[in-house]
């Protein structure tokens, strides 16, 4: 008897802010599986920032989600049923099955997880793509060197916190920047950054400054807006700055109000000679081995730490991932789906 599956769809695209009624809980029949594919319940689910980026119809650097749509997303999956080579039932692997219970794959993107190696949540976090993001942005484009100073923003999720335990592996200070006082204390407290900085406190620029009395060598740029105005006087000259995302503006609808600061941008990269690059991780896909290998050495041998912050049933997805844009989440946000 074939089963449900649930899949949550878009069911409108916002102008603005995203709420939950953007989403539908629809129940469908689960597929099967035909020869070469195999059958996927998905376990846990991956709640990122640039799904907000899929349910818009703006030109993007992937394809957007159309109306009706299940949600795209990472996830640990299950094989339940197998008509592939390759994967025999009850193998867990990480892929793309997307905000629903069944996904049927053809095997390729899929990667085997040992459970022995590393529990299984981690291919979606610090193992997974954000871990990926800021190891191979920092590394590649960021290159810190011992002693210099090194700022990220969104600094407790999982590409911020990775970004500022690797700058201390590479012997530079590392400052981070987030929101409220738990998250500040966590970065400086259990992952080892040298200072924290609340940007939701009264005075950012001054707060920042003072964090950061020999000015910036690499600004880790997660989040643009308020933070990177802040940030943008306290470059040192040859600053680099790897342009990861720019949280704060996915729901924008308009441009901020003037004057036009771009002319103090580009004074600035002209004069101090700053590195800017944007990259999307799979521009480095060539290092997913070495990205692999050696977080998850640091991560085995408790060099490097990463936190989850789990939603209960893929109902929950949508307010999470509301809740996620604006800073609800505290580390990695999972939803487990069964
Ligand atoms: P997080 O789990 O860190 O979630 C986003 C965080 O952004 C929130 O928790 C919130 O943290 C912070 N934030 C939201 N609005 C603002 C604001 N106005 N000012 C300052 N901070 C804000 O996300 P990820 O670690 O998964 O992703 C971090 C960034 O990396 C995102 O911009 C994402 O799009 C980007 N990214 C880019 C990739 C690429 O290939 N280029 C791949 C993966 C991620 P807080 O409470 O601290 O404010």
């Amino acid at each position: 008897m074939a089963e449900l599956n649930r899949r949550i769809v878009l069911a409108s695209r916002p102008h603005g802010e995203p709420s939950p009624a953007h989403f539908r809980m629809e129940e469908v029949r689960a597929p099967t599986p035909q020869e070469g594919e195999v059958l996927l319940r998905n376990r846990i689910l991956s709640l990122d920032p640039y799904m907000r980026g899929r349910m818009s119809a703006a030109k993007s650097y992937a394809k957007p989600v159309e109306i009706g749509e299940t949600m795209v997303g990472a996830t640990v999956s299950e094989v339940v049923a197998s008509r592939h080579p390759d994967f025999a039932p009850g193998t867990l692997v990480v892929g793309f099955g997307g905000w629903q219970d069944f996904a049927i794959s053809d095997g390729s993107g899929l990667r085997r997880l040992d459970p022995a190696v590393a529990p299984v949540g981690t291919a979606l976090g610090i193992l997974g793509m954000p871990g990926m993001t800021a190891y191979t942005g920092l590394l590649n484009i960021g290159r810190p060197k011992a002693g210099e100073t090194v700022v990220v923003a969104a600094a407790a999720g999982p590409v911020g916190s990775l970004v500022g335990q690797i700058a201390k592996l590479k012997g530079a200070r590392a400052v981070g920047i987030a929101g409220g006082a738990e998250k500040c204390t966590y970065l400086v407290d259990e992952l080892g950054f040298d200072v924290a900085v609340d940007h939701r406190g009264p005075d950012l620029p001054g707060s920042l400054a003072a964090a950061c009395p020999d000015g910036i060598d690499v600004y880790f740029e997660n989040v643009g807006g308020a933070v990177f105005e802040a940030v943008l006087p306290l470059l040192n000259d040859f600053a680099r700055m790897p342009v990861c995302g720019l949280v704060s503006g996915y729901s924008l609808t308009d441009l901020p109000p003037g004057p036009d600061r771009s002319p103090i941008l580009m004074r600035a990269v002209l004069t101090k000679r700053l590195h800017i690059q944007g990259f999307i991780v799979w521009d480095f896909a060539d290092q997913e081995a070495a990205f692999l290998a050696e977080v998850g050495e640091w991560l085995a041998q408790g060099r490097v730490k990463h936190r989850e912050d789990i939603a209960e049933g893929l109902d929950r997805a949508p307010e999470a991932f509301v809740g996620l844009l604006k800073g609800r989440n505290f580390g990695k946000m999972l939803v487990r789906l069964s």
